[in-house]
C-alpha cells in the first residue's frame, strides 16, 4: 500500500513530538481522550434531534485498554467518528486549533529548544508519538457503512486502508515506544498508571471513561450445605470500572474543590502552565440561576492582543456543553478571563441566535463583569503580587478598555489602574495616589515618557518634585492618550507635567514670568527666527528650576504622540504627524544669559548658534530623534 506523505508542517511538528521534547509526555492521555469526548460530545447533540442515532444519553463513553505484553494503549469511543476524508484532513495534516497555533509560534521565531511553548497549547492528537511509535486509528463515521484504518509509524508518512468495524466510533491504538536511557515507558503501560492520568488530567470529562476491571462476586456453587442452604463462591468476574468522577468541577461543592484541582483544571483546559492570579466561583439564582467557575490569567496567551485571540467563556446547560466561546457573557474589556457558565435555563439545542437574543446573557454578563473588577480589587489591596503579575499582562488591555465605546466602562476601569510612583519606585494605584496627596495639591501629576530614567530626568518635574508632590510615570505608548481621556480621576484633575500648567507658581511668580516674556520679546522672537520652522514658538518658562531648556508642544498632538507614530514605520500617514514644538528657556540659567549677552552685544551670529544648541539640547531630552547630530557636535565643540 502507498504511503502518503504529510503536510510538511506535520511533519515538522511529528518530528518534535517523537523527539520528545515536551517535558510532560504524560499529556499524551489528556489530548486522546479529550478527543474521545468531543466526538461523543457531537453525536449526542446530534442524537437530540435524529433518532437514527439510536443511543441514549448514558450509553456514550470511552473506553481504555492496556496491554502491557504487547505494549499498546488504546482509547475506543462511540462517538462520531470519521470519514476517509476526515481521516485524511484531520490527521494527515495540522488541521485544526491547538496544532496550528503551535505551528505558528515555532514559526515565529520558537525552536526546538523553546521546550515551555509547546505547553500552551492543545498538542492534540499528534501528542501520541510522545509515547508511541506507531498509531492505529481506527473509525466509523455516523451515517457511513464503511470503516477505515489510518496507520503511522511517525514522519514517513501514513496508510489509509478500509477494514471492519461493526460499531460507529472511533479506536486510537498507541503503540508504546521501547524504553531508552532516560525515557521510561513501560511505566504507563498499566492500569494504575493509566487509571492516575485520567484522575489527574481528565477527571472531568463529563462522559465515563471506563475500564476493564475485575470484580468480587459471590456465587451460588449449586449445592447445599448441611442446613440445606445455597453454597456461595467468591468468584472474580470481568466489569468495567468508571474511573472519572464525572462531575464537572464546577458543579462540586465549592468547599469541596481544592485550589490544586482547580488550579490543574485551569492548566488543562487553558494550556497555561502556570496557575490563574485568581479563580472566581459564582452560584447564582434568581432572575438566571447559573453556576460559573472563572479564571483570572497571570499570563497572556502569545496571540492575545491579535486577532486571532477568540475570547469568550464555555457555556454549558447542565453539564452538556453547548458552545465552545461566548463573546456574550462577559464585557469585552475583561476578555483575558477564563472560564465556564453552566446553567439549567439554557436550551441544549440551542441555536447561536436565539441565545443572543435572550436577556439571559445580558443579565449574566452584568453580574459576571460586577464580580471579575470586584476580584480585582480585591487581589490589588490583598494580594499585590498578583494584582502586578495581571496587570504587567494585561494592563494594555485595561487601558484600552476604557476608551473603546466612547468611554463607556471608564468608570469600571479607572480604578484598576496602576502607575510607576517617582516616590515609591514601584506601581501604584491611581487611587492609592489620590488618598496620599498632600493637602496643598491640587492636581494629580503625570509625565508621559518611554522610560522611567527619562521621567526622572525630566526638567519639567523638578518643581513639582520639589514641592514634595509625587509623579507618576507613564511609560506605556497608550498613557497618554489615556491620560488625556481621562482627564480627572476622582474629582482631581490631571496634569501633565510637560504640558500643562502646573498649578503651583503664585500670581506674583506668574506674573513675574509675564514680565521677563515682555522684556525678552524682541530676543525671543529672534531665536523663533533663527531656528525657522523647527519650533512654533519660543517662551521664558515658569516650570524650570536647574535645567536651561525643554521642548513641549503647543495642540492636539503631544511629543509623546509623535514619538509613537514615528515607530509606525513604513506608515507614511503615521511618520507625517508632528507636534507643534515649543521651546521653553529658563531665564534664570547662565545659558540664557550668555544668550542674551550674545544677542545684546549684536552677535546675532552667536547667539543664533546658542539658540541651536539650546534647541537640540531640548529635543535630545524630551527623547526625540536629533537630526543633525553632527551639527549640534560642532557647535558644541566650537563653545570649548
Ligand atoms: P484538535 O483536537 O485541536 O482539533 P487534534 O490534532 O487533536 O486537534 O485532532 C484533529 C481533528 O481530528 C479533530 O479536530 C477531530 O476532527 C478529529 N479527531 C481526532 N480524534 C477524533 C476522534 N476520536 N473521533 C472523531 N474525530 C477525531
Amino acid at each position: 500500500m502507498a504511503k502518503k506523505q504529510f503536510k510538511t508542517e506535520s511533519k515538522r511538528i511529528l518530528d518534535l513530538m517523537i523527539n520528545s521534547i515536551y517535558t510532560h509526555p504524560e499529556i499524551f492521555l489528556r489530548e486522546i481522550i479529550s478527543n474521545a469526548s468531543d466526538a461523543i460530545d457531537k453525536l449526542c447533540y446530534l442524537s437530540l434531534t435524529d433518532e437514527n442515532v439510536g443511543l441514549q444519553r448514558s450509553d456514550f463513553k470511552i473506553k481504555l485498554g492496556v496491554s502491557e505484553p504487547d505494549r499498546i494503549i488504546s482509547v475506543s469511543d462511540n462517538g462520531i467518528g470519521m470519514t476517509k476524508e476526515e481521516l485524511e484532513n484531520n490527521l494527515g495534516v495540522i488541521a485544526k486549533s491547538g496544532s496550528k497555533k503551535f505551528k505558528e509560534a515555532m514559526d515565529k521565531g520558537g525552536d526546538a529548544a523553546d521546550l515551555d511553548i509547546i505547553g500552551q497549547f492543545g498538542v492534540g492528537f499528534y501528542s501520541a508519538f510522545m509515547v508511541a511509535d506507531k498509531v492505529t486509528v481506527i473509525t466509523k463515521a455516523y451515517g457511513s457503512d464503511e470503516a477505515w484504518k489510518w496507520e503511522s509509524a511517525g514522519v514517513d508518512g501514513y496508510t489509509v486502508e478500509a477494514c471492519e468495524k461493526d460499531t460507529v466510533g472511533t479506536d486510537v491504538i498507541m503503540h508504546i515506544k521501547e524504553d531508552v536511557e532516560e525515557s521510561e515507558y513501560t511505566r504507563y503501560l498499566n492500569e494504575m498508571s493509566i487509571g492516575q492520568l485520567v484522575k489527574k488530567y481528565s477527571d472531568f470529562i463529563r462522559w465515563p471513561i471506563v475500564m476493564d476491571g475485575m470484580r468480587m462476586e459471590q456465587v451460588d456453587t449449586g449445592e447445599k450445605d448441611e442446613n440445606g442452604e445455597p453454597v456461595m463462591k467468591d468468584v472474580e468476574t470481568p466489569c468495567e470500572e468508571v474511573i472519572n468522577s464525572m462531575v464537572p468541577i464546577w458543579q462540586r461543592d465549592k468547599d469541596e474543590v481544592t485550589k490544586e484541582e482547580s488550579d490543574q483544571f485551569y492548566e488543562n483546559i487553558y494550556y497555561d502552565y502556570e496557575p490563574p492570579v485568581a479563580t472566581i466561583r459564582v452560584n447564582a439564582e434568581g432572575q438566571v440561576t447559573y453556576k460559573a467557575l472563572l479564571f483570572i490569567p497571570g499570563r497572556a496567551p502569545t496571540n492575545f492582543f491579535s486577532d486571532q485571540f477568540e475570547p469568550g467563556l464555555q457555556l454549558y446547560s447542565n453539564g452538556v456543553m453547548i458552545m465552545e466561546r461566548c463573546k456574550d457573557v462577559i464585557p469585552d474589556c475583561f476578555r483575558f478571563t477564563r472560564g465556564v457558565v453552566d446553567s439549567p435555563d439554557f436550551p441544549l439545542n440551542i441555536s447561536r441566535e436565539t441565545l443572543q437574543s435572550g436577556r439571559q446573557l445580558k443579565i449574566i454578563q452584568n453580574n459576571l463583569e460586577k464580580k471579575v473588577k470586584n476580584e480585582l480589587r480585591r487581589l490589588m489591596d490583598e494580594e499585590p503580587e498578583n494584582y502586578e503579575k495581571f496587570y504587567s499582562a494585561f494592563a494594555t488591555q485595561l487601558k484600552y478598555g476604557i476608551v473603546q465605546n466612547q468611554g463607556e466602562k471608564k468608570e469600571l476601569l479607572t480604578d484598576l489602574l496602576m502607575f510607576y510612583s517617582s516616590k515609591e519606585k514601584e506601581l501604584v494605584p491611581l487611587r492609592e495616589y489620590k488618598t496620599k496627596m498632600p493637602e496643598d495639591q491640587k492636581l494629580i501629576y503625570y509625565a508621559c515618557t518611554d522610560s522611567i530614567e527619562r521621567a526622572e530626568a525630566l526638567p519639567q518635574a523638578e518643581q513639582v518634585r520639589q514641592k514634595g508632590y509625587e509623579i507618576l510615570y507613564c511609560t506605556d505608548d497608550v498613557d497618554d492618550f489615556i491620560m488625556r481621556r481621562l482627564e480627572e480621576f476622582d474629582g482631581c484633575k490631571l496634569c501633565n507635567v510637560t504640558t500643562d500648567d502646573l498649578g503651583l507658581e503664585t500670581e506674583e511668580e506668574k506674573e513675574d514670568v509675564e514680565k521677563k516674556q515682555e522684556e525678552n520679546k524682541e530676543l525671543l522672537d529672534f531665536v523663533k527666527e533663527s531656528l525657522g520652522d523647527e519650533v512654533t514658538d519660543v517662551r521664558i518658562s515658569g516650570k524650570l528650576v536647574s535645567a536651561p531648556v525643554f521642548l513641549t508642544s503647543d495642540g492636539e498632538i503631544s511629543i509623546e504622540m509623535e514619538k509613537y507614530f514615528m515607530l509606525m514605520k513604513g506608515n507614511d500617514m503615521a511618520q507625517n504627524i508632528h507636534a507643534n514644538h515649543v521651546l521653553e528657556l529658563n531665564a534664570e540659567h547662565h545659558a540664557f544669559a550668555a544668550l542674551k549677552e550674545a544677542y545684546d552685544a549684536g552677535d546675532k551670529d552667536r547667539a543664533a548658534r546658542l539658540s541651536k544648541i539650546l534647541l537640540a539640547q531640548g529635543i535630545l531630552i524630551a527623547g526625540l530623534p536629533l537630526e543633525n547630530a553632527a551639527e549640534y557636535a560642532d557647535l558644541v565643540c566650537e563653545l570649548f
